[in-house]
């Protein structure tokens, strides 16, 4: 099979089986074959690895996968490339397509059967309307993964790597940096898509965290307490703060938790590092199971 990252390769295979495009899928397929170089490059996937790839399309990146590691599994959820599938990878033993919707996976369970329970490596050029599911999926679900190579919107790849005080940092920066070190690798326009998006790509890669770098006593405090903070950017950290359902402190008390923080009680949530958020969560957590405002 000739490979499909040609555009003439993958547009004879698209009118070989007359397929139409599901936008409802996010189907943007890959024709750059430096840009797939790229991505498995970055990836860093070798022979010994165990890769998942989420949404194969019709076997684009699939292919080099194939080549790059010892095993792959692909899974993708319109059935209508299944066949195709079938003809672009037949030259590879080492792939297994399941049809399927990714966040109904069982992953922990792929992971125990096809790898021993060891670290996969996932890379995706993926559909964008359901990036964030996917990737925090990932995360929360505490399968063991060593990288996550991925193709996202270029919007929120920038998102994911902003820091503190710029326009991009939001609850998916502290997120994606809570359990991974985000790297953009590449931006990739699109003119290297069939059919072209309307925006702009850009590949990143997630390398997970082996061990956190801040201690956090209660992590979905934590998220209410990012997601609170975010969600009313115009109001200081102590007013978002105390509007927030799932916090049900009184004012006075947050206003004491971001006082023994040691952050101003005028800040916003967006000047606050991730190390400052865990703080002030661990305090929060305590004041709420009444242990007072010890230090520990
Ligand atoms: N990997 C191919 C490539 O690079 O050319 C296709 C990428 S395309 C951006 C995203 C792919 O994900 C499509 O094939 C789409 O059908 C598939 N997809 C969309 N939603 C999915 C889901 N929930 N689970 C699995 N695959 C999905």
């Amino acid at each position: 099979m000739e490979l499909l990252g040609v555009p003439q390769n993958t547009i004879a295979i698209l009118q070989k089986y007359q397929f139409n495009f599901q936008k409802k899928f996010g189907q943007n397929f890959l024709i750059d074959t430096r840009v797939l170089e790229r991505i498995i490059k970055a990836s860093g996937v070798t022979k010994e690895d165990f890769v998942l790839e989420i949404g194969p399309g019709i076997g684009t990146m699939t292919q080099y996968l194939c080549e790059a590691a010892r095993s792959v599994v692909a899974v993708e959820i319109d059935r209508k490339l299944i066949p195709i599938l079938e003809e672009t990878l037949a030259q590879y033993r080492n792939v297994t397509v399941l049809n399927e919707d990714i966040l109904n996976v069982d992953i922990a369970r792929m992971i125990r059967e096809h790898n021993e329970g060891k670290p996969i490596k996932v890379v995706a050029n993926l559909p964008y309307y359901i990036t964030t599911p996917i990737i925090m999926g990932l995360f929360e679900s505490r399968v063991p993964i060593d990288c996550i190579t991925v193709m996202v919107q270029k919007e929120v790849a920038d998102r994911m790597q902003s820091g503190p005080g710029t326009k991009d940092y939001g609850a998916l920066s502290l997120a994606v940096q809570y359990y991974s070190i985000p790297e953009i690798v590449a931006n990739v326009p699109p003119n290297c898509f069939i059919p072209r998006p309307k925006v702009g790509s850009a590949v990143i890669r997630l390398t997970c965290r082996k061990e956190m770098s801040v201690i956090v006593e209660d992590e979905r405090l934590m998220f209410e307490i990012i997601r609170a903070s975010f969600n009313q950017r115009r109001k200081t950290l102590a007013n978002g703060l105390s509007h927030a359902p799932g916090i049900s402190l009184p004012k006075e008390t947050i206003q004491s938790c971001i006082a023994e923080s040691g952050v101003s009680l005028t800040v916003r949530g967006e000047a606050l590092t991730l190390e400052q958020f865990a703080q002030l969560s661990n305090i929060i957590c305590r004041r709420k199971r009444g242990e007072g405002s010890r230090t520990y």
